[in-house]
Parts: structure tokens; sequence; C-alpha cells
């Protein structure tokens, strides 16, 4: 009887060697990034009680009413895996103490989960680069964290893949106020409104706006806009964000039906979008969240950050200019003679401590010369060592460039690191992985 194959959980992927140099690549530049901008690593758990999660993004949000993954713990408690990461930053500034009017620039990379109907680009585990800048009221700080992505797109190749939306929700107050006006609008609508948006209409009327229904177009063209409902701080906090992002060549389009999915935004909301994977267009969203730190027990402290779909990204990546290359080892030991195994083992660890920067790749496991030369040849090396038992017993090591003409050579074993040194000067260029 054959044990039966477990599958993976749908919707949860594997991100598999040949995957990963995209990845590595998105990751290496961003971190470069927010250490140039001065942001700093957060780690928080992917776990929280479930009450944190309620209580920031709100009841009627789509999140919180069917996408969490909520469980009872053994002890009772009931948890849930993060659906996003702003909500356990805010928790972990508050329980560590680090808010009493210090301003925070900080990020955090990891899985979020969201039990949603999987599909390209709509998975139920996914990858959030998480930005959150914390204490700083004025636009300055929105238009900073804007720019910030608008390089990052620069640097990944794909700044002409994405354009950008932006927004104001105004305050709270305002945005009460804008909401009797949509409720009578859309009231007056209600026989025309599809299911989705109906279940909205109670909980939190804003969001049909971002219906996707095209039946539903027509009535949302129809809408008052909430933009001509600003308060006048909120007014200028936007017009001035404009103004900055006018002033550092970053475009944008106002997109008044711009209204995001979670209860926490005010003013600022905005959204990277790519034109070409329909509802599953947004790579990165974000916006201001000044009242959220005070209505989870903080001291009130103003704002805003973003969260990056990284696999939206990485796809975006590799349209824009295929897989990246993995990259190949510099040196392939090839061992001759089962003897040899041990002493291969010891010199390549010496060259190991000898050369840190150079990348050996070690036979393993024995196999024939042809073999050993076909893996060789396989790994993309530049050279191959070969450590053989007729050479150790001259006291020699031999070596042959891979990629480049040029004939085997011997080296003494005494002298091996700096035998290498010319053999790969001579080898030529580092090769790519194909
Ligand atoms: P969408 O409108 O696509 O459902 P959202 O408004 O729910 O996105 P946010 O909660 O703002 O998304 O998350 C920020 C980013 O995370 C999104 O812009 C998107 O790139 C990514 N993202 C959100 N949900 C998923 C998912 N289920 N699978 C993959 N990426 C996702
Ligand atoms: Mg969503």
């Amino acid at each position: 009887m054959s044990a039966q194959i477990i599958q993976a959980i749908r919707g949860m992927n594997d991100l598999l060697p040949a995957d990963i140099p995209a990845w590595q690549h998105l990751e290496s530049c961003a971190r470069e990034l927010l250490a140039a901008y001065g942001y700093q690593e957060i780690r928080v758990p992917v776990l929280e009680h479930t009450q944190l999660f309620k209580r920031a993004i709100g009841e009627h949000t789509d999140v919180v009413g069917k996408e969490m993954y909520t469980f009872t713990d053994r002890g009772g408690d009931s948890l849930t895996l993060r659906p996003e990461a702003t909500a356990g930053i805010v928790r972990a500034l508050i329980s560590n103490g680090m808010l009493r009017g210090q301003r925070h620039k900080l990020w955090c990379l990891g899985p979020m989960f969201r039990h949603e109907a999987p599909q390209a680009g709509r998975y139920r585990q996914f990858w959030q680069l998480d930005l959150e800048a914390v204490g700083c009221p004025g636009p300055d700080a929105d238009a900073e964290l804007i720019a910030f992505s608008a390089r990052l797109w620069q640097r990944l190749g794909i700044a002409g893949s994405v354009k950008l939306q932006i927004n104001s929700l105004g305050t709270a107050d305002s945005r009460r106020a804008y909401r009797e006006r949509l409720l009578q609008y859309l009231g007056a609508h209600h026989a025309r409104l599809d299911a989705d948006s109906q279940r909205r209409l109670e909980g939190n009327p804003l969001r049909v706006l971002d219906s996707k229904n095209p039946d539903m177009q027509d009535i949302i063209r129809g809408a008052p806009l909430l933009t001509e409902h600003l308060d006048v701080e909120s007014r200028t906090h936007f017009d001035e964000l404009c103004a900055m992002l006018r002033g550092i060549g970053v475009s944008y389009e106002v997109n008044p039906l711009l209204v995001r999915g979670l209860d926490y935004y005010n003013r600022t909301v905005f959204e990277w979008i790519t034109s070409s994977s329909g509802a599953q267009n947004a790579v990165c969203s974000g916006g201001r969240y000044d009242g959220l730190i005070a209505q989870l027990g903080g001291e009130a402290t103003p704002a805003v950050g973003f969260a990056m779909g990284l696999e939206r990204a990485v796809a975006l990546m590799l349209s824009a200019a295929g897989a990246p290359a993995v990259t190949a080892p510099d040196v392939y030991v090839v061992v001759s003679g089962a003897a040899a195994a041990r002493q291969a083992l010891q010199l390549t660890e010496r060259l190991r401590g000898e050369r840190p920067a150079l990348r050996f790749e070690l036979n393993l496991g024995g196999g024939n010369f042809k073999a050993q030369f076909r893996r060789a040849d396989r790994s993309a090396a530049r050279l191959a060592l070969i450590v053989g038992e007729d050479e150790l017993a001259r006291g020699v090591v031999a070596m042959k460039p891979l990629r480049a003409e040029g004939g085997q050579s011997e080296w003494p074993i005494a002298d091996l690191a700096a035998g290498l040194d010319a053999a790969l000067a001579a080898a030529g260029p580092a090769a790519a992985r194909g």
C-alpha cells in the first residue's frame, strides 16, 4: 500500500529555488533603499489576539468579516493569523512603551494570511513589505513614503508598469457627514445595488464605491464625491501632498473613488496599480491612520504607512525583465579516486577560509570523472579544481577553465589560494547559471 500524498493548502505557495532569485533581488533592493531612507526593521508575531484585528481593521470590512484565519488555541484564547502587519506593529509600539511623542520609521516583511478565493495574484498566504512612519502628522511624511515606493519601482525596473492613484478620506468627522449624504444617495438607488453593495451599505457604505461590478459603475459615477466634502485641514493637507509629489516628479492621478478596504484610514490614501492583472491590480496600498493608535489604547499619535504585495511585485518584475539568473559557483571541485574525498573536503574548506568571497561547489557523493565534469559544466562554474590521488601524491592539484579556452595546469597544494586567483583571472568573468 502506498502512502497517501499530503497536498499543500490551497492558496499557500511554495517558493522554490528557481523562484528565489527574483525574490532575493526584490528584497535586497528594498533593504538597501530602506536603510538609505532611515527605516528600521521590526518583526512582530504572526499570531495576535483576534480582538486586535477586529478593533483595528473594523468589524464591517471584508478582511475581518470573512477573510481571517481564526482559531481557539489550547488555552482557550481566540487567536488570528495576521491578515496585515499594521495592527501588530501598532500593538508592539504600545506594549513596548515606544510612543511617548517619539517618531519611528519602521518596516516589516513577512507572510500574511487571508481566506480568499485563490487565483493569480490572490493567495491565502502572501507576502507583504510593510512601511510605517509613526509620529509625523504632515503631508511630508506621506510624500516621502510615496517617494520611497516610486524609487523602489525604478530600482526594480517596473516603474513603467505601475501608476499612482491618491485620494483623501478627510477626518473621521467629515467622513461621517459624507457617509450620511452617500447613504441618502445609495438608498434612493437601493433596488439597483448588487447583493455585495447592499451588504456593504449597512456596515460601510464607502466600500460600495470600491465595487468592481460593471453593473454598479453607473450608480457609482453619479454618487456624491468625498473629495467635495473635505474639511479645510484635510483639503490643505491633500493639496500640499499633491504639490510635494509634483515637486519630486512623481506622477499621480486623483481617484475620488479610492476608499481602501480597512477602516482605520483617514486623510491620505493611495494605491499603486497596474493595468495588467484585473481585480488583482493593486501592488502597493496605504494611507494615513491618525486615529488608530489611540483607538488601540496608545497615546494619540499620527501615522502613515503602506503594504506592498510581494507576489504581485515579483510578477511585474518577471514580465518586465524575465527571471534573474541563479548565481553560478566560481569553482567546481572534482574529486578523482575514493581516497581523495577526505583531502578534497579538507582543501575546499581551507580555500573557503582563505577566499571567503568565492563560491565553491564540492562534488559530493563520488561519481566517475565524466559524470563529475558534466555536473561541473551544468553548474556553470568558471573553473574546475581537480583533486586526484595521483596529483595529491605529487603535492599538487590540477585546475581547468570551464568557460574559456585553456588547458589543464597544476599548482602546489601549499600555495593553492594564489594559484586559484591566477587561474580564475585567466578563466574570465563569472557566468550566470541558465
Ligand atoms: P485587493 O483589493 O487586491 O483585495 P487589499 O485592498 O485587500 O487588496 P491591502 O489589505 O491593502 O490589499 O494589502 C496591501 C497589498 O497586499 C495589496 O495592494 C496587494 O498587493 C497585496 N495583497 C492583498 N491581498 C492579497 C492576497 N490575497 N494575495 C496576494 N496579495 C495580496
Ligand atoms: Mg482584499
